[in-house]
């Protein structure tokens, strides 16, 4: 359970991105998170996995108060929780596989940059979460000769490594076309459904929320603005 509770978020220059944001979500949960480019999508979810220290309020995951733990309890959050963004943040000239096993916490020398560095366990896992995604035949290729949707499937690969119990996906196809986008989301909702990992997952269009999510948060202005299903935001409209 993710509970967030009267978040706010003021940037060092006064702007406040995030204004008194409340709701919970229930272990399992595909939500979507929608709302105009600057409206605190993203800021949001850095502040759950505390890229970003919000400025009050709390945000309890788990029975762990992620407003107010240690540098070593943050390690820690951030094992239990996966998150990719727009721009895949791959390392495009190292193999698909690389990418995956480095994102594993602790693999940070420069060893690691050969694959039979690690342990085989880890090769296998790599390999299996890259099966997941649909793109185990493209382990040995270079990050850079794969598709925009594929390079995202890898990015999700990657976090899957940390076995992680919420998946933070900030605009994750905002940067691809619309049969690419369904490519990546259509992996992102089996792994809600198989293996019931909770999704908080920001995006552009209202349709993709539709297709995919159990339930909308809308942001506007740093506001909650609605908070349903997706059947009720048509009604509300
Ligand atoms: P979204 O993800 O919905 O596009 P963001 O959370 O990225 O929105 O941004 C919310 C608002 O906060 C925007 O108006 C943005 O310009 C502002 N903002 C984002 N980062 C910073 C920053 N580092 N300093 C000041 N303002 C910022
Ligand atoms: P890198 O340059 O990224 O370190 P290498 O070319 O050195 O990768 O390969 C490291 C190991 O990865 C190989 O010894 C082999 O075990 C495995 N490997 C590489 N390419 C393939 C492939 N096409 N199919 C199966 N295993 C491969």
């Amino acid at each position: 359970m993710l509970i967030i509770e009267n978040l706010t978020h003021v940037y060092e220059n006064g702007f406040k991105a995030l204004d008194n944001v409340s709701f919970e979500v229930p272990d399992g949960q595909f939500v979507a998170l929608i709302g105009l480019s600057g409206s605190g999508k993203s800021t949001l979810l850095r502040c759950i996995n505390r890229l970003l220290e919000p400025t009050s309020g709390r945000i309890i995951w788990n029975g762990l108060d992620v407003t107010a733990i240690s540098d070593e309890e943050i390690r820690y959050l951030r094992r239990r929780i996966g998150m990719i963004f727009q721009q895949f943040n791959l390392v495009k000239r190292s193999k698909v596989i690389t990418n995956v096993l480095t994102g594993r916490l602790g693999y940070t020398s420069p060893l690691y940059s050969f694959i039979n560095y690690f342990p085989k366990s880890e090769r296998d896992k790599a390999l299996a979460n890259l099966q997941r995604v649909g793109i185990g035949s493209q382990a040995y290729k270079r990050a850079s000769e794969l598709s925009g949707g594929q390079q995202q499937r890898v990015a999700i690969a990657r976090a899957l490594m940390q076995d992680p119990e919420l998946m933070l996906a900030d605009e994750p196809v905002a940067s691809l076309d619309p049969a690419t986008s369904h490519s990546v989301m259509k992996y992102l909702d089996l792994l809600n459904t198989e293996d019931g990992l909770t999704i908080l997952c920001s995006l552009h269009f209202l349709s993709l929320a539709r297709t995919y999510a159990d339930r909308v948060i809308a942001l506007k202005d740093g506001q909650l603005a609605f908070d349903g299903t997706p059947e009720e935001i048509d009604n509300a409209r």
